[in-house]
């Protein structure tokens, strides 16, 4: 098998929120040569884009894993089609949105997938969450992720939530 790396992947929703993230993060726990270490807080946050929506929720995970990155977004993105997902308008309202934000510290462009996600260094709701559970994390070329969220201007996130005891991990010690 090869080496494991650390990877981090965003979940987000606004569909049915609560039912969707336990259901997305079950699924994740089946990938295989995967194995899912620590998950954030939830997070109730603004729209993004288009702003006349109902608020999602969005946490952060860390996985342990042996695939490559092109092969834990297919993985994803089945997750994402299982529990329904209709893309119809970009930015709108979805059962479940599951971007990779980091894997190890690979620095990919390819026409179906970027590394580190594009939108990492200016989003509250993935850097927050993901310094939570990884304080010393770094993006690749931009450097330590503490400083690129004491940069954030916009602020997304309005509250950090109480979830389910029934997500299947536990919380950050
Ligand atoms: P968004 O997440 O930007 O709201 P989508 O989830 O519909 O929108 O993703 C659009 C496309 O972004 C996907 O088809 C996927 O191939 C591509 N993509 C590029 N980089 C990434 C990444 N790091 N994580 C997830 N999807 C990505
Ligand atoms: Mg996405």
């Amino acid at each position: 098998m090869p080496p494991e790396l650390q990877a981090f992947i965003s979940i987000g929703s606004n569909i049915a929120p609560t039912q969707n993230i336990i259901c997305s993060l079950e699924m994740l726990q089946t990938m295989p040569q995967t194995r899912l270490k620590r998950r954030s807080s939830w997070y109730r946050t603004r729209p993004w884009g288009i702003e006349n929506q109902a608020e999602f929720i969005n946490l952060v995970v860390e996985v342990e894993t042996a695939l490559d990155p092109e092969t834990l977004l297919e993985h994803t993105q089945t997750i994402e089609q299982r529990l329904n997902r209709h893309r119809t308008v970009r930015n709108g309202p979805r059962t479940i949105d599951l971007d990779l934000l980091l894997h190890g510290d690979r620095v990919l462009t390819l026409p179906h997938l970027t590394l580190p996600h594009p939108g990492l260094h200016q989003r509250d709701f993935m850097l927050i969450p993901l310094l939570e559970i990884a304080p010393e994390a770094h993006h690749p070329t931009l450097g330590p992720l503490q400083a690129l969220r004491d940069a954030v201007s916009y602020r997304q996130i309005i509250e950090r939530i109480p979830q389910p005891e029934t997500d299947g991990l536990a919380e950050p010690a």
